[in-house]
């Protein structure tokens, strides 16, 4: 049993720091949102009146944030009271500069404290089900402490790399996935165009050289794949807001590193007319009734 301090109890923090709870971890957690700390209260994890109260005494203490400067403000209150040998584990997803930053804040403390930047792929099921995919960056010996805590909140934990490569990972990761959905969505709009049945082209580009993750787990259209959030009014899984936000990191860090990334800019602004068009909450596979929308 190890003493988890978990900041940030919301949609992804709470159903992650409830299995830890499970797996029989003391957990200490704390989020600003009353709702959510009753919830947390629910599943077994006790309350703290601040973050630096559940840092204190912690020897993990996991953050799971909205974006950098949640993460940075965070960390700046609790390092002071987090006792030396601890292990940070900033599970969000935010700018590869900030989880630097961040990584830098630790190291930068008299005492000896481990920093591991370790964001996640599977969104609210995954969290749910203890399924996610943990992205690494840090030191291995970070890492060799963390792994044991993640794999209780995930079936994959994967060592990026040295501090940022986790976040790294996620927003290349997630530059793929946006920019094949759009073409995925874009291949069913010509279909209808040409007469050629969804699921005609699902059967043949699901076993062919078109397959992806867009394609059979998410398919844009109803039908193919039951369980695609098309078949549910376009309900998230995966939100638009958030598929934005990743775009934009990935846009962030391709000028920050003179990278050439001319479809996830093109992406990035997609969602960025399918966002301000109302469809934030949207799943971000609803971006082929923008596009069927758009079509002529
Ligand atoms: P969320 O908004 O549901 O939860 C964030 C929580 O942080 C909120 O409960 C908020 O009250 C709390 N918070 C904000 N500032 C705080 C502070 N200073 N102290 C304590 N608590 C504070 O968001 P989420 O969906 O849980 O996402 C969390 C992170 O995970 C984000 O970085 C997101 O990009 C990433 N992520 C989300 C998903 C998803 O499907 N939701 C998937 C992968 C990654």
């Amino acid at each position: 049993m190890t003493d988890i301090a978990f900041i940030g109890l919301g949609n992804m923090g709470g159903p992650m720091a409830a299995n830890l709870v499970k797996a029989g971890h003391a957990v200490t957690g704390f989020d600003l949102s009353p709702a959510s700390c009753d919830q947390a209260r629910a599943d077994g994890v006790s309350v703290a009146s601040s973050a630096a109260d559940a840092a204190r005494g912690a020897e993990v203490v996991i953050t799971m944030l909205p974006a950098g400067r949640h993460v940075l403000s965070v960390w700046t209150d609790i390092l002071p009271s987090v006792k030396d040998g601890s292990l940070l584990i900033d599970c969000s997803t935010v700018d590869v500069e900030s989880a630097r930053r961040a990584h830098a804040m630790a190291r930068e403390q008299e005492r000896s404290i481990l920093s591991l930047d370790a964001p996640v792929s599977g969104g609210v099921g995954g969290a749910k089900g203890a399924t996610l995919t943990f992205m690494a960056g840090g030191p291995a010996e970070a890492f060799a402490r963390a792994e044991p805590i993640l794999s209780r909140m995930g079936k994959k934990v994967v060592h990026c790399g040295e501090a940022g490569a986790g976040q790294a990972a996620k927003i290349c990761n997630n530059m793929i996935l946006g920019i094949s959905m759009i073409g995925v969505a874009e291949a069913f709009v010509l279909a209808e165009k040409l007469g050629l049945s969804h699921q005609a082209l699902f059967d043949v580009a699901s076993t062919s050289s078109g397959q992806c993750w867009s394609l059979t787990t998410y398919c844009p259209v109803p039908g193919p794949v039951p369980t695609s959030p098309a078949n549910n009014g376009y309900r998230p899984g995966f939100a638009a807001a958030l598929m934005l936000k990743d775009l934009r990191l990935a846009q962030e860090a391709a000028l920050a590193s003179g990278a050439t990334t001319p479809l996830g800019a093109e992406a990035a602004q997609l969602y960025a007319l399918f966002n301000n068009a109302g469809h934030e909450g949207d799943d971000f596979s609803g971006i082929i009734n923008f596009i069927r929308g758009q079509a002529r």
